[in-house]
Order: structure tokens, then sequence, then C-alpha cells
């Protein structure tokens, strides 16, 4: 069964299924430990309080910067560290010792056996916890890829029989990029992190995939977390949206009429021409079946189509069923006579008795923006072509075909399908 352990961000939660799943090994990636330690130590602070226990390998800075660090963001270090409930190997401070000892900084280098013998010792008491390795990149500086792969498998492998939620920092600029890549084909999930965004590259368990999170602190350096988009966008919609306002301010959405020719992409003038000339070479025959308007200018099938008011034409309006009261005359939408259950004309404020006898519906009626009723909109054209307008009593109009193929076309059109290629 699934076990997901939360991340204390309700919508990264939400959006995980629950949270983190057991056992898992995720990379959690940036620029520097700055930009990391708050998501990493809000993690570790929600692990704790699940009750998880972990360790902390320490090889970036020592368990004493690590612990400030943790502490200066309010997690209550002493509670977890008197129930033994984290605890921390410290290799930097090892490599300090090792480094003033001997004045050398190819010591610096970790030994991965060496490492994991270390991990080892405390395996069965974090079991069912989490491990955090601070930082991968530098456990795998300088090494090739090959052997980048076989050490992050190596903690993948470790993390499946203890059930273990391993987190690796991880620096990607410091890494050559075979070893960045190796390191990542290991990893169950990745978090990106750069300034104030959180990107999912993905997560195991979930269907998430590059989304992205705003970051903000509050003034006790508390980590809050929200969506940058609505759950329903797609990534690939909001790069197409972004794309649009790369190049304008402005976006309209606009009514259009034009020719379509189902099953194909291309252009339909083009197609039409082409049907027509094997409607005369008898390939095809055609009837027409509808009539449709072009531009009386250019004889383009492309415009817009919009709706005016015939009084101020406003392109803008509703509409709704209305109310003619007799007696004064008002005209409305009905919702405007409404009043505690009874209709009451809200001009002359008299009550409505019987419909058609003192008032009348009216099924369909549009008011503009600025107030004008009317029963029917005015239909106007503007061409994409030749940008110029007209309305429906100018427009060509012009019949449109279907074609089908002849009895003499089909032979030929299978004479041409067992052409052999000339090549
Ligand atoms: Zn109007
Ligand atoms: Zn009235
Ligand atoms: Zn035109």
């Amino acid at each position: 069964m699934a076990n997901y352990v939360p991340t204390g961000f309700y919508e990264l939660d939400s959006r995980l299924n629950g949270g983190l799943i057991k056992a898992s090994c995720i990379g959690i990636c940036g620029e520097h430990a700055a930009q990391i330690y708050p998501f990493l130590f809000s993690l570790i602070q929600n692990f704790l309080k699940a009750g998880l226990r972990g360790l902390y390998v320490c090889l970036d800075s020592s368990a004493d910067d690590v612990k400030f660090h943790m502490k200066s963001m309010g997690i209550n270090l002493e509670h977890y560290e008197s129930d033994f409930s984290i605890f921390y190997l410290d290799f930097f401070t090892e490599s300090q010792k090792v480094l003033i000892e001997q004045a050398k900084i190819g010591v610096l280098e970790y030994e991965p056996e060496e490492t994991f013998r270390a991990i080892a010792q405390f395996l069965d008491w974090i079991k069912e916890g989490f491990l955090v390795i601070d930082s991968i990149s530098t456990l795998t500086l300088n090494m090739d890829p090959r052997k980048a792969y076989e050490l992050t498998r190596a903690l993948k492998l470790l993390t499946r029989p203890f059930n273990l939620i391993t987190l690796g920092v991880m620096y990607p600029s410091l890494l050559d990029p075979k070893v960045f890549s190796a390191v990542c084909s290991n990893a169950d999930g990745q978090f990106i992190i750069d300034k104030e965004t959180l990107r999912i590259g993905y997560v195991l368990g979930a269907q998430v995939n590059g989304e992205i999170f705003i970051l903000t602190k509050d003034h006790q350096g508390r980590l809050s977390l929200k969506p940058a988009l609505p759950r329903e966008i797609s990534g690939d919609m909001m790069l197409e949206v972004l794309n649009i306002f790369a190049k304008t301010n402005s976006v309209s959405v606009n009514p259009t009429l034009t020719l379509e020719v189902s099953l194909s992409s291309a252009d339909p003038q083009d197609l039409i021409f082409t049907m027509e000339k094997l409607r005369e070479a008898e390939v095809l025959n055609s009837r027409a079946h509808c009539s449709s308007i072009s531009c009386p200018h250019c004889g383009s099938y492309k415009a817009y189509f919009h709706l005016k008011c015939p009084q101020c034409e406003s392109l803008l309006f509703e509409k709704g069923e209305a109310i003619e009261h007799f007696s004064c005359g008002h005209v409305d939408f009905q919702r405007n006579f409404e009043r505690d259950g009874e209709l009451e004309c809200p001009k002359c404020r008299k009550k409505l008795r019987l419909v058609g006898v003192d008032y009348r519906k009216i099924y369909s009626i549009y008011r503009c923006a600025n107030g004008h009723m009317f029963s029917s909109p005015m239909i106007k054209f503007s061409c994409i072509k030749c940008q110029r307008a007209f309305n429906l009593e100018e427009a060509y109009l012009t019949p449109q075909h279907t074609y089908e193929l002849t009895d003499h076309g089909r032979s030929q059109l299978h004479k041409i399908k067992s052409q052999k290629p000339l090549l």
C-alpha cells in the first residue's frame, strides 16, 4: 500500500496525493544552500512531526551550522534530539580536521564505501524514516558519470528495504552535466528551487510535471508555497499564453467565419480549387449543399463575425427572457420584475396579474451595454484579409459543395496509387 508522508505544504500535498511517497529518493536542486535550506528544513520538520526518525549526512557544512539554521526556523531540535529522532553524520567537520592535519585539498574527496559504511550503522534505527544527503553534489564531485550512477543507484536500493524517504541536495551548476543526468536517472522525484519558485520536475506516485509553486517567507522565516497556476491549466497552454503576451499586452477573443474541409489541415480555398479542377476532369462529382458568404470587396471567406446593437453599434450585450408591461409600456428582463415570488413592474410598481391580459412574455430579447433593447442584433462582418467591414446584405453569397469520387475517379485513383515510385 502506498504510504504518503505530508510535506506540510497543503497545496503541494494535494498535488502529490498526500505527500512524498515512501520509499523514494528525491533530489532537491538549487543554486546554493540558502535557497534550498528553508524548503529542506520545512520538510524535515514535518517528517519529525509525523514521528519519522532521520539521519542528516553533513558534507557541505558542519552539523552545528545545520542545527543553527534549523533552530532559527523555529524547529524544536532539543526535543527531537533528546528522543534520538534525528542524528547527524558530520563528515564536514571530519574533513575539516583532516584538512588541517594534512593541509591537502585532495582529502576532501569522499569515499563512497566509507560514507555507506557510516550510514549503514544508522539504518535500523531510521527504518521507515528519512535520510538527508547534503549534498549529493559534494559526494559525486570528481566522479565519472558511471561511478556517480552506481553510487546513487546504491542509495536508491538502500531506500527500498528500509522504507525511507531519501532527500538529496543537489547543485546542478557544480556538476558535470553527464554526472548530473546520471544522478537524476536514479531519482524518484525532483524539486527545483530557483529564486522565489519551486518547480516539481516529476515525483513518483503523482501526476505532476513541471508544476510551479511560488515560495514566500513570513517575517519569522517560515516558508509557504502557493501554486503559480490554477490546477486546471496545463504547462503547455500556459507557455502558449506566455508566448502571446511576450508579443503584446492585450489579446481579444474573436468569433470568425471561415471555410473548413474536414480531414485536412490544408488551406480550404486551395483544396476547393483542386477539387473543382478534378470535378471538371470527372474524377469527382459535386452537389451544392449550403450557401456561404464571402467578402464583397476581396472574395475572402475569412471574416470576423460580430453582432451589433442597431441603435448604437455596441458589440456587447446580454440576452434573456423579458416582459412587456402593457399599461406603462415598460420592457425589461423577467428577473427585474421578480419580487418576493411575485411579478411587479420595476417602472410603475404595479403588480402584474395575468399573462396576455396586462403583460406579455418575450422569449428572447437583447440589451446592449448602453441599455438599448431589441429583438434581433445587426450582423456585421469584417474581412480578415482586406480588413473592410460589410453587412449581410452586402456579402457575396456562394454555394458550397459536397464532393464524391466518381467510378472513373475511383479507378484513376487506384491506378495512381499502384504506380511504383520513380526512385
Ligand atoms: Zn445600443
Ligand atoms: Zn409598468
Ligand atoms: Zn475582404
